[in-house]
Order: C-alpha cells, then sequence, then structure tokens
C-alpha cells in the first residue's frame, strides 16, 4: 500500500510539474505610445493573470510583478517618450518575477489595466502613465494597481522551495516584508594583521586609523538607539576580502561599509571619497585603487582563487544590479553629509570600480577611502579623535539619510 502511495505521489507531482511548465506566463513583447496627457505602456503577454503595478524613488521606479515568467521580449525599445533609461528584470520570490523600469523623472501611474486577447491582439496589460512633480509623486507613490497578492503565492511556494536550489538569505525579500527589526550595519575596517594597509608618518597606519574610526563609528550608531552594529574585525589581526563579505550576508547585514584611508605617490593629495562597485571603474586612478585594495589577501599571504573572483554571484545579475543601484543611492546620500559636515572631499568624490569587498549581492555596500596617508596633514588629522568623531558624525547622518528613504520606500 505504501508503495501505491508514494507512486500516486510522485505521479501527481511529474503532474503538477509538466502542467506549471506548459502554461508558463510568457512576456511578449513591450511597447510605448505617445497619447494626449500620457504615455501608454502595453506589455503582451501569453495568459490573463494577475499583475501588479508601482512606483518606487530614490530612484525614481515604476514595477510590475507578475507570476513567474518567461522572458520572450528581448531587448526592448524605450523610445525618448517613454522617460525610461532602463528595464530589468527577475526572479523576485518564489512564484513572482519583477520588472523593474528605471525612470528619468518621477510619474504617477494613472491607470492600470488588462485586456484579453481580440482577435489578433495578445492578452494586454496597459499602464497609463504621465510625469508628475516630486511632490505629487510621493502623494500617490503608495497606490498599488491591480491584484497580484505576492503572499499567496509565498505560500503556495513554500513547500516546493524547500528542495529547491539554496536560497538567498531571508533579508532577499526585504522590500516586500520589511522587518521591524533595527538595520543592522556591518562595519569592515581594512586591513589588518600582517597587513598594514597604507602607511602615514610616523607609524600611523591605516589599519590602525580605520580600526579607530570603525569603533567610534559603532559607538555613535549604538547611542542613537536605532541600529544594530558588527564589525568585520575587532582586533588587529588579518580577514580575508571574502570572509568579510561572508561574515556581513551570515548576519543578514542590511549595509556594509568597509573604511579605508589611500595612499597615493602625490603628498599634496587630500580629501575623503566613497566608492561603489561598478564592472568599468569610473576612472584610471579609482581602477588602480580598486586593484590595490584587491590585493590585501595576496598581502596577507593568502593567493586568489577563482572563488574569490565570484564572490557567491549565486543571486543574478538582476538582484546584483538592484543592490548596486542602492549602493549608489546611500554613496550620494553620505558624499551630501560629508560636505555638510565640513569633510574635505576629492572632487568627484563618488566613484566606482570592481573592488571585491563590495561583491555582496544583496547587501547595498560602500567602500571610503577616510583621506590620504600620503598627505601629511591628513594623515595625522586620521590619527586624531576629534577628527574621526567628525568623520563618524557625518558617515552617521549619511546613514540615518539612507534609512529614512528606505523605509519611506518599504510601504509595498
Ligand atoms: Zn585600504
Amino acid at each position: 500500500m505504501r508503495a501505491h502511495h508514494f507512486l500516486k505521489a510522485l505521479l501527481c507531482l511529474v503532474f503538477i510539474m509538466t502542467s506549471t511548465a506548459a502554461h508558463a506566463l510568457e512576456v511578449k513583447q513591450i511597447r510605448f505610445g505617445a497619447h494626449p496627457g500620457k504615455v501608454r505602456m502595453v506589455l503582451d503577454i501569453s495568459d490573463v493573470t494577475d499583475y501588479r503595478a508601482f512606483v518606487l524613488s530614490s530612484p525614481y521606479r515604476m514595477v510590475i510583478d507578475l507570476p513567474t515568467f518567461h522572458w520572450a521580449a528581448g531587448r526592448v525599445q524605450k523610445p525618448k517618450l517613454a522617460m525610461i533609461s532602463d528595464i530589468r528584470q527577475g526572479k523576485l520570490v518564489p512564484g513572482i518575477s519583477r520588472i523593474v523600469f528605471d525612470l528619468e523623472q518621477p510619474i504617477t501611474i494613472q491607470s492600470a489595466f488588462l485586456l484579453p486577447k481580440q482577435g489578433n491582439k495578445e492578452n494586454r496589460i496597459v499602464i497609463d502613465y504621465k510625469i508628475t512633480t516630486p511632490q505629487k509623486f510621493n502623494a500617490t507613490k503608495s497606490i498599488i494597481h491591480g491584484t497580484l497578492k505576492v503572499e499567496d503565492y509565498k505560500n503556495k511556494t513554500a513547500a516546493a522551495e524547500n528542495t529547491a536550489v539554496p536560497r538567498p538569505p531571508a533579508n532577499t525579500a526585504r522590500p516586500l516584508y520589511p522587518s521591524r527589526e533595527k538595520p543592522l550595519i556591518i562595519i569592515d575596517p581594512g586591513h589588518g594583521g600582517q597587513d598594514p594597509g597604507a602607511l602615514g608618518h610616523s607609524r600611523i597606519y591605516e589599519k590602525n586609523v580605520v580600526l579607530a574610526l570603525a569603533k567610534q563609528l559603532r559607538k555613535r550608531l549604538l547611542a542613537s538607539g536605532k541600529y544594530r552594529v558588527l564589525l568585520t574585525r575587532e582586533r588587529d589581526v588579518f580577514v580575508r576580502l571574502k570572509n568579510r563579505v561572508k561574515f556581513a550576508r551570515k548576519h543578514g547585514g542590511d549595509l556594509f561599509i568597509s573604511l579605508h584611508a589611500d595612499s597615493i605617490h602625490k603628498p599634496s593629495v587630500h580629501g575623503t571619497s566613497v566608492y561603489t562597485l561598478s564592472k568599468k571603474a569610473s576612472d584610471a586612478q579609482t581602477a588602480k585603487l580598486a586593484e590595490k585594495e584587491n590585493q590585501a589577501d595576496l598581502i596577507g599571504g593568502v593567493g586568489l582563487s577563482v572563488e574569490d573572483e565570484q564572490v557567491a554571484f549565486i543571486l543574478g545579475d538582476f538582484l546584483m544590479n538592484d543592490t548596486m543601484n542602492q549602493s549608489k543611492f546611500f554613496a550620494n546620500k553620505l558624499v551630501s553629509k560629508l560636505k555638510a559636515h565640513k569633510i574635505y572631499t576629492l572632487q568627484n568624490p563618488h566613484r566606482y570600480a570592481g573592488f571585491a569587498v563590495l561583491k555582496a549581492p544583496d547587501i547595498p555596500s560602500i567602500l571610503i577611502e577616510a583621506g590620504f596617508m600620503s598627505n601629511k596633514k591628513e594623515a595625522t588629522l586620521l590619527n586624531q579623535n576629534a577628527h574621526r568623531q567628525k568623520m563618524a558624525a557625518a558617515i552617521h547622518a549619511g546613514i540615518d539619510s539612507y534609512f529614512n528613504y528606505v523605509y519611506q520606500n518599504e510601504q509595498h
């Protein structure tokens, strides 16, 4: 009898698997048209389905969620009138996929509706939108068009999920299920142990300066009562770059901040700068800097392996791109706070390159070069408590400003 039941269950499972595969939703085409006073976006889809559409700010985005789909729309044409700079799509949570439209300006969705197949016309989702002011955007951004309920899918797929591919940490779905727990800030003091980092005059070492700054920043953040904080190292020890990222992911960090102090052959150069991850470096100097920082493991006596090159890119480009956007957004907030706190910055203080330590695919990550150890005056300043307090206050303000936005946007 048992065998019989087992066989029945197995057949049932096979049936479910093949039937869902046969009915996978397909996004066939996306096109835009100008209409009086509005832009009309039309998605040709293979089936009548639930969907939901809404907007997000910082940066301005329009989002369409659908049951897991097969993308057959190829590269979508983006006419200027659409006010869309980029389109990305991918899996959001099991059972649900998301299309994100990066907007050049704030918009408001006027209406969204589904038109079932008619003659030679496909099933269509139609979204009418128009340009709006940031004020009106904020006033209407909590409106969700459509009836898709993400929670339903979550329950439906929960069982299947247990046997599926390794799951990313729970915080991947954070934009949909905001946790009420205090955000966890991971502070990563660069270098340590046998790797001293950049050397200043009078035995001022980067590894010591950044550890001191990390501890001062932690003290401030904890005192605010708004955050949880963990340091990737508490002492003068060597930690591999890969393990710094692993540490952040293991603990489910909400933000990753790597602290460094740069060095350059021109002793006059000074100022703070902020870096985010990018495949292409913003400039030659930043490319070199990333190369140098990425060699920390070699200096610490550990060879680089293939594994290091692709620090856990298990979540795919979609999530990575979204995380990179969040990181950039945070970096910009931080730069404005550094300036507001009268911290001298490099020109174009927000730069990009392929820093290995910023490669957590699901945690917004930035690297701060607090200043130049090669500049005598700045190295002296970085070695002083008072200056580091000022720096910690500015970073704290940047973190506050970032989370104010994140929480505003987690209403959906
Ligand atoms: Zn460094």
